[in-house]
């Protein structure tokens, strides 16, 4: 698209001619490298997490055991990128954790298990629409990448078979969750096929109930829009604020703002505080599911 053509049209005209216009290289293109945001390797003592960003702004993560150099791959849609970061990285990749069905998380299952062979991938995921699945997991259902320990969370509501993976090592403090679309910096996912009630257990009962220091990898970079969306819900909110200028920083340089923490999220993402009297005030509601169900409504036409 040109630039001049992008200079004279209004801005919510552009954002979703770009949408577009992503969508259609990224299908057109084989082996599309996403370039929304920078490659960066997070070390923790003995958890590595590499984040891969894919298609327009997706992530997917290699999460590494630097004792053993046993590895998993989270949400593989773009392959070739995965390739080159087990072969960078000289790991030995042995799993796939899929978060949930939709193409642009599990749409890259099935290549990357025949590029592998003869060498097995297990394939996780929590539903039977996910391609090349090989082990269907559920609540506290666990496994293993090397040393590090992993614990499934059934989060259904972006769509019914959705998991979250939290990650734990014995040897160190180290702790991470990823959460696919369940769970964004600052937001949470559309909920395609279930309920508020469920967003409330995922969010509130599940996922807020991990130490505060646990690392948070979503799904997508949808960081600065979510702030946006925080900040019109609770404009008092100071930490808020302080996040949308930390995030424009990291976004002007091309990096990614994952990861963030649960103890980040319960004081910046209005769907993490809907107990908070303000996020209820802002709804109308005396209740934290009515809140989750009014400000999730509100969020999926707010510009
Ligand atoms: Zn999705």
């Amino acid at each position: 698209m040109s630039a001049n053509l992008l200079k004279i049209l209004p801005n919510r005209v552009t954002q979703s001619l770009t949408a577009a216009y992503f969508r259609v290289a990224t299908w057109k293109s084989v082996g599309f490298r996403g370039t929304h945001s920078k490659t960066e390797l997070i070390k923790m003592e003995n958890l590595h997490v590499k984040i891969l960003p894919a298609l327009q702004d997706n992530y997917m993560y290699l999460i590494i055991d630097n004792n053993t150099k046993k590895a998993a791959i989270v949400d593989p849609v773009d392959p070739d990128s995965v390739l080159k970061a087990v072969e960078d990285e000289k790991v030995l990749l042995e799993s796939v954790l899929t978060t949930h069905h939709h193409w642009d998380h599990a749409g890259g299952n099935e290549k990357l298990v025949e590029k592998f062979k003869p060498n097995k991938l297990r394939v996780y995921g929590g539903d039977d629409r996910i391609g090349a699945l090989t082990d269907k997991v559920g609540q506290d259902d666990s496994l293993k990448i090397g040393d590090l320990s992993v614990r499934c969370f059934f989060t259904p509501c972006h769509t019914t078979g959705h998991i979250c993976y939290y990650v734990e090592t014995p040897n160190s403090e180290d702790k991470a969750v990823f959460t696919g679309d369940t769970l964004f910096l600052g937001g949470c996912g559309r909920f395609f096929e279930g309920t508020a009630e469920q967003m409330h257990s995922a969010l509130i009962v599940k996922l807020s109930g991990l130490p505060d220091e646990t690392k948070v990898f979503c799904g997508h970079e949808y960081t600065l829009q979510n702030l946006k969306f925080g900040h019109h819900v609770e404009p008092k909110n100071e930490h808020i604020l302080k996040k949308i200028e930390w995030s424009k920083e990291k976004r002007e340089a091309g990096q990614p703002t994952v990861p963030g923490t649960i103890g980040e999220e319960k004081l910046i993402n209005p769907f993490m505080r809907v107990k908070e009297p303000d996020v209820q005030k802002h709804a109308g509601k005396s209740d934290a599911i009515s809140t989750m169900q009014s400000i999730r409504k509100e969020k999926d036409s707010f510009k």
